[in-house]
This record gives structure tokens, C-alpha cells and sequence, in this order.
């Protein structure tokens, strides 16, 4: 049927958004669901920073890429990373242009909230032994009671060696537990206001319960258990003073829904960014640009420290890898671009209160394209330049990206911040873009592979540019 003037000239001023499965074919749609099972096995694996880099090194090993050496001159095709402490990463592949012209930089971060353990964790109450947490990052307290945890990190001995935990995942592995009050008894706390339902200083980990048998000690449950992780680990309790041990959902990855279309897992913030940016590095194969693919830590506390991208790690990389083409990091970093890779709030039917539907991302609609992040009046945000943002919009609706443009919740309601500002503190054009979720910063995340698959391919274009 032919189209009236009104429809016609619709289509052409109005701006509407689609659900990407109208818009892709059944074998892009199998190539999209493909690629998420890769995406899975990153999840499983990568529960923590530490996790996710040593993941993202053995995957760069396997495809040429080297170690990162400053100082020394890299020519076009020349595949290189460089491990910061073992828990951030960047990854470089050298371009075809000089890097006077700058390069094209994605950052997603690796961390994500979760429970630290305390320096002095361990402790026995009525016969029960625990450790005590300090929550990592921005979480709802009361999501986190009742879920199985396992925990990884890194304890450092007093004589200086030290051993790496990795304990809850494993067929056979024990899990942890912060218990929960039973709604039988629970009247009063069930009025409390629900920031204040569950204590900070009450998300303790049960870690043992059985004595050391000798009626002579105090302190049984605490002893046996110590004594387990002793012949287990060779740790003592002083040795938790030079350790960093996080607790984490242990919780597989899983597919959600009837028809399979959404991912349920812990830390899609921000590695559901982290992956398609890891693996469009993997991929690109010959670019014009240099491009730099940045898995930063501490995102979730600030982007503070030597991990996080408000340290001069990218910098002084940029720094190293011009120095032998006579160039200074400013000179190249005034002249790059930056996709800030991290997700966004999905329009969740279940609270439409909180979000403004115009200018809300929804999952299934593609990548979303977030020109400002930030709270109160846009504070905290770097705010992407018209001309930059129209940049991005035209190298994706060229490249068959599917996007979406995107507002973290209604004005005032809340917000947040991402390490676009850092980035772009570097003279460098930064926009945020990432992958809608559902849930985020709860034990069991949902984002849409439709979604995932975009952001891949978004990754790719912006690195493949001409
Ligand atoms: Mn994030
Ligand atoms: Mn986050």
C-alpha cells in the first residue's frame, strides 16, 4: 500500500528508535547469539579484575600479541599489551597512519562491586566463624544476604611470597554465606527504610562452624578454621593484613527467558563492555589508526589508585609509545578519540518512576550512545561536544551499528559517572557508549545478546575507521 504524505514525510523528521531484532537477519541475529557464548565463558571465568586480566592476557598470547616494551619503535601490524600490576590492562595494535594523527582509544573497566574482605576479618560468635567484609563499590545491601559467594584474590605471607585464592566455583568447591534474618521474626526490620534494613558491618561471611578439639583453647571454630586455611593456603591470620580477598556471586552465567535472548550474570558492570572492546582489539586485524583498548580497575570506588584511569597510567603509555617517534603523549592525545565503554541504566517496566521514557536506553534497541553521565545539573560528566557526538552517530549509521541514544535516569533522581571524564581530561574527544542492564550492581545482572553483539560491533567500526 502506498504511503500517505503525513506517513512519508513522518519517516523522515521523526526520530524513532527499533527493536534490533527488526533490523537484523535470522543468521546475524544466530552470529549475535554466537558470539555471546564467548562472551559467557569471559563471564564464568573473569568474577574478578585479577581474573579478567589474566583471561584477556592468555586470549592476547594465543593471537600474536607481545609484551609492551617503552622505548622500543613499533611498526604497523605490531600487536602489543601492557599488564599494570596484574589488575588493569592496555592493549595496542599499531596502525597504518602515523600517530600524529592520534589514535582511537577504547576503556571499559574490569571491577566490579562486590564484598572486600577486612584486613582483620576473621572472628567466631557463638560458635560460628566468620569473616568481615567491606562492601566494594555502590550496592543495595539487602540484594546481598543469601546469595552463595566465592572468593578470589591474593594473600601476601609475611616472608613475601604469597598465594593466590580461588575458592567457590569449582564442582566440589564450599561457597559462602551473609545469612538473613526469617520473615517470622523479621516485623520490625521489615518497616526499616530499605537502605537501612541491612547493616553495613552485618554482611559478615559464614566461613566454619565445626571446633578444634582441645578443651584447653578458646575460640574453637575460629582456631579449626584458621588451622584448615593454613594447611590449605600456608596463611596465618596476620597474613589477611597484606591480602586482597573479594567476594563474588558464585553464580554461572545463564541464559534467561524462553527464548534465550538475555544473559543473566554477576558483573555484566562493566564486562559486558570489556569483552566486545577485548575482542574487536583481537580482531581487528590490519586498521589505519593505531588503536588502544583500555581494562581499567577501580571504576566503581572513583577510578582511583594506580589501576584506575584517574592515575597517569594511560598517559605515561602514550608517553612511552610516542617517545620513539619523537612526539609527546600530548601531541598524540590531542588528536584521538575515545569510545568510553560502559553500560547504562535499561528502562526497567518494573519502576518507569525513575526513568524519563524519552531519553531512557531500552535493552534490545542497540548500543547505547550516552552523550553525558553525571548527577545534579550534569556535575561530574565531560559531556561529549556536539560535533564529536555527531562523529560517532554518523561512523555507526554507516557501519550498520544499531544504537540508541541514552540518560542515566530521570534529572535528579540519582546518576553516576564513568571514566569518560578521566579519558577526556587527557585532550582527548570521549563519548560513552555501552551495552543497556538490567539490575545493575546486583548479584545477577541481565543484559540483552542483541545488545551485546551492537557493542561489538561498535567497537569494531570506531577501531576499524579509515
Ligand atoms: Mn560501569
Ligand atoms: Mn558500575
Amino acid at each position: 500500500m502506498e504511503k500517505t504524505a503525513g506517513e512519508k514525510l513522518r519517516e523522515q523528521l521523526f526520530y524513532t528508535k527499533k527493536h534490533v531484532a527488526e533490523l537484523l537477519s535470522e543468521a546475524e541475529i544466530n552470529e549475535a547469539f554466537e558470539f555471546c557464548k564467548g562472551y559467557r565463558r569471559f563471564l564464568d571465568y573473569a568474577k574478578t579484575e585479577r581474573r579478567a586480566v589474566s583471561f584477556t592476557e592468555r586470549l592476547l598470547k594465543e593471537n600474536g600479541f607481545v609484551e609492551f616494551e617503552a622505548g622500543k619503535k613499533y611498526k604497523a601490524g605490531d600487536k602489543v599489551y601492557k599488564n599494570n600490576r596484574g589488575k588493569a590492562m592496555i592493549i595496542a595494535v599499531i596502525g597504518e597512519k602515523p600517530l600524529s594523527e592520534g589514535v582511537k582509544i577504547s576503556a571499559a573497566h574490569i571491577d566490579s562491586p562486590r564484598l572486600d574482605l577486612k584486613q582483620v576479618p576473621v572472628y567466631e560468635d557463638s560458635e560460628i566463624a566468620y569473616f568481615k567484609t567491606h562492601y566494594y563499590g555502590g550496592i543495595r545491601k539487602y540484594q546481598w544476604p543469601t546469595v552463595p559467594l566465592a572468593l578470589y584474590g591474593t594473600v601476601v605471607r609475611a616472608d613475601g611470597t604469597s598465594v593466590e585464592v580461588a575458592i567457590g566455583e569449582g564442582e566440589d568447591d564450599p561457597v559462602f554465606y551473609v545469612s538473613d534474618l526469617l520473615p517470622h521474626l523479621a516485623n520490625a526490620y521489615a518497616k526499616k527504610p530499605m537502605a537501612e534494613a541491612v547493616d553495613a558491618e552485618s554482611l559478615n561471611l559464614i566461613v566454619g562452624s565445626l571446633p578444634f578439639k582441645d578443651d584447653k583453647v578458646s575460640e574453637k571454630v575460629k582456631l579449626n578454621l584458621l588451622n584448615i586455611l593454613f594447611e590449605k593456603y600456608g596463611i596465618t591470620e596476620a597474613d589477611f593484613l597484606s591480602a586482597e580477598l573479594e567476594a563474588v556471586p558464585a553464580l554461572a552465567s545463564k541464559d534467561v527467558g524462553f527464548d534465550r535472548s538475555l544473559i543473566g550474570s554477576y558483573g555484566h558492570d562493566d564486562r559486558v563492555c570489556a569483552y566486545p572492546a577485548i575482542m574487536a582489539a583481537v580482531n581487528c586485524g590490519k586498521c589505519d589508526y593505531t588503536t588502544v583498548t583500555v581494562l581499567a580497575d577501580k571504576e566503581e570506588i572513583g577510578s582511583e589508585g594506580n589501576t584506575g584511569l584517574n592515575s597517569s597510567f594511560l598517559k605515561y603509555f602514550m608517553g612511552d609509545l610516542a617517545a620513539p617517534h619523537n612526539l609527546a603523549a600530548r601531541e598524540v592525545l590531542c588528536k584521538s578519540e575515545c569510545l568510553s565503554a560502559d553500560v547504562n541504566a535499561a528502562f526497567d517496566p518494573n519502576f518507569p518512576e525513575v526513568f524519563e521514557k524519552k531519553n531512557a536506553s531500552f535493552i534490545n534497541y542497540g548500543v547505547v550512545v550516552t552523550k553525558y553521565t553525571g548527577a545534579r545539573g550534569k556535575y561530574d560528566t565531560s559531556d561529549a561536544s556536539a560535533e564529536y557526538t555527531g562523529k560517532i552517530r554518523n561512523l555507526f549509521d554507516s557501519n550498520n551499528v544499531i544504537w540508541q541514544s541514552g540518560e542515566l535516569g530521570r534529572v535528579d533522581i540519582g546518576g553516576g559517572g564513568t571514566v569518560a571524564k578521566y579519558v577526556a581530561a587527557l585532550d582527548v574527544d570521549t563519548i560513552d557508549v555501552g551495552v543497556p542492564v538490567l539490575s545493575m550492581h546486583s548479584p545477577f545482572e541481565v543484559v540483552s545478546k542483541l545488545d551485546v553483539y551492537m557493542a561489538y560491533k561498535a567497537f569494531s567500526t570506531f577501531l576499524e575507521q579509515k
